[in-house]
């Protein structure tokens, strides 16, 4: 499955919709939101109790549940660039982008979005 199939998919479950024109502040977008970060809070929340309670080994069944937290990620993802107007793939194309420009100009570390 690529990127746009899978949010095609995606926006078949989500139950609020997307709204038209450019004004984010409506219900959808904003549990949209919310919900991102809800759900990678739920995948480092896994990940901080593999490290606390089991030393940082990782089980079949860490793997399966922090693979479904990241699914979880991913929705909302497609979701709100869906919202934006903006596929899955140009998302992951402009990302691979952004940080291939900074590999090659040996910026991968520092800070700021626009380095
Ligand atoms: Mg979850």
């Amino acid at each position: 499955m690529d990127f746009n199939e899978y949010q095609k998919k995606a926006i078949g479950t989500d139950l609020e919709g997307k709204k038209d024109g450019n004004n984010i502040f409506y219900l959808g977008f904003m549990t949209k939101a919310l919900g991102l970060v809800g759900e990678a809070g739920e995948v480092t929340e896994d990940i901080k109790k593999i490290l606390r309670d089991k030393n940082g080994e990782l089980t079949e069944d860490d793997r399966t549940a922090l693979t479904m937290e990241l699914g979880d990620v991913m929705w909302y993802i497609a979701v709100i660039a869906d919202y934006l107007g903006v596929s899955m793939e140009e998302v992951a194309e402009k990302n691979l982008e952004k940080l291939q420009s900074r590999k090659q100009r040996g910026k991968l570390h520092g800070a700021g979005n626009n380095r």
